[in-house]
């Protein structure tokens, strides 16, 4: 069975975390690392993306609109409720799986106070369109690359472009830990208000819960364990691959906290091997687009050359999405389902029809690290035997 993800760490990188002993200054040097990588002057860990982009639009302190795409993690937009703003939802182009300027610019009125620029899937979305767009107004500009760390545009790192970005090191992201986040600002004003809110910040607890649960799904998701976590899985529910989610109400007690130390060593570890990381699943992504072009039944976002994608998984949009689960789970290949909703949705406020259909139809093609190319290039053949249900 090839497993949908594996986690960016290894055994050994987990046992040397677990090692540190004494005061951890795992926090503090992932920071400097982080600001000496983007070249930014000013950079916050979190205990995940969601909550640095809290962070980012409470220190804004202006309540009014923010603007994002409607296929995307429904956390975003919780985030920004939380912080006290309202999300709007645009729809996607399906060939981008991203917002058009278009859509932005028609969207945008007096009370938009931020807009979201999504680098989905490690996706680069296009920073020179946007900018056109936005520069003129008195909006606060914040990319989203929270699985895009890495990822280049014009040979620029994303996350360098706007007033602010965040960035993930959750478990299926560039690198991966159980969780964690970074802010990333060069405004002084801004970075100074997030200092000003930072004695809200809750403590995290203790780093052996965290080191069990990521020992744990590091063992769940080797290739020899994976077909018993795979019918375990099935067992206990059959997961729908289109629906409407909804919306957390509130915000949860203790949201607002800090990155956990160890969380912060497990990324400083594999940072050295982020070049690699991002190489191989260039490669990986490289493969599934030369192998799988020119399928009428399958169709794959367009990366312009000035593109170079972090790729967190390779998505493919097909009409029979629960068909192709189901024949490649038979053949040993597990797809990820990406996001089976559409924001606009579950939020019951816009009417986001392409948003709706990326959801129905995407499926993930796995690009982490430890993969093969030839466990690339054996899906692809595959996949090549599929025969669509209508067809
Ligand atoms: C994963 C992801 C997030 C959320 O990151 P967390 O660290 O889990 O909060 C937000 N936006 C995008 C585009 C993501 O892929």
């Amino acid at each position: 069975m090839i497993p949908r993800y594996d986690p960016t760490y290894t055994f050994s990188d987990l046992f040397q975390c677990a090692a540190v002993t004494g005061r951890d200054t795992s926090s503090d040097e992932l920071a400097s690392r982080l600001k000496q990588i983007y070249q930014v002057r000013h950079a916050f860990l979190f205990e995940s993306a969601r909550v640095a982009l809290y962070a980012i639009l409470r220190a804004h302190n202006r309540p009014g609109k923010v603007l994002m795409p409607a296929y995307n993690c429904i956390v975003v937009p919780e985030a920004v409720r939380f912080a006290g703003y309202e999300p709007v939802f645009l729809d996607i182009d399906l060939s981008t799986l991203n917002v058009r300027p278009e859509t932005i610019q028609a969207a945008l009125t007096e009370d938009c106070r931020a807009i979201l620029a999504t680098h989905l899937f490690g996706i680069p979305c296009d920073m020179d369109a946007l900018k056109a767009a936005v520069e003129s107004q008195d909006i606060l500009w914040i990319e989203d690359a929270a699985p895009a760390l890495g990822a280049e545009y014009h040979g620029q790192l994303v996350g360098n472009f706007s007033d602010a970005a965040i960035i993930s090191f959750q478990a299926t992201k560039v690198l991966s830990a159980e969780n964690g986040g970074a802010l990333l600002t060069n405004n002084d004003e801004l970075a100074e208000r997030i200092r000003g809110i930072q004695s809200q910040v809750v403590e995290p607890g203790g780093r052996l819960p965290l080191l069990l649960k990521a020992l744990g799904r590091k063992v769940v998701t080797h290739p020899a364990v994976y077909p018993v976590t795979q019918a375990a899985f099935q067992a206990i529910r059959r997961p729908k691959m289109y629906e409407i989610v909804e919306p957390l109400e509130r915000m949860p007690e203790n949201f607002f906290s800090s990155c956990p130390p160890f969380t912060a060593s497990l990324i400083l570890q594999q940072l050295n091997n982020l070049s690699r990381n991002l190489s191989a699943r260039r490669e990986l992504a490289c493969i599934y687009q030369q192998e799988l072009s020119g399928f009428n039944w399958l169709s794959m976002p367009l990366i312009p050359d000035h593109c170079s994608p972090a790729w967190i998984q390779f998505p493919i949009l097909v009409e029979d999405k629960v068909g192709l689960f189901e024949f490649m789970q038979r053949k040993g290949v597990d797809l990820s389902w990406t996001f089976r909703y559409s924001c606009a949705d579950s939020y019951g406020v816009a009417d986001c029809p392409k948003a709706q259909k990326a959801a129905k139809s995407m499926l993930g093609l796995p690009t982490y690290p430890s993969l093969t190319t030839s466990q690339a290039r054996k899906i692809c053949s595959i996949l090549r035997t599929y025969r669509p249900m209508h067809q």
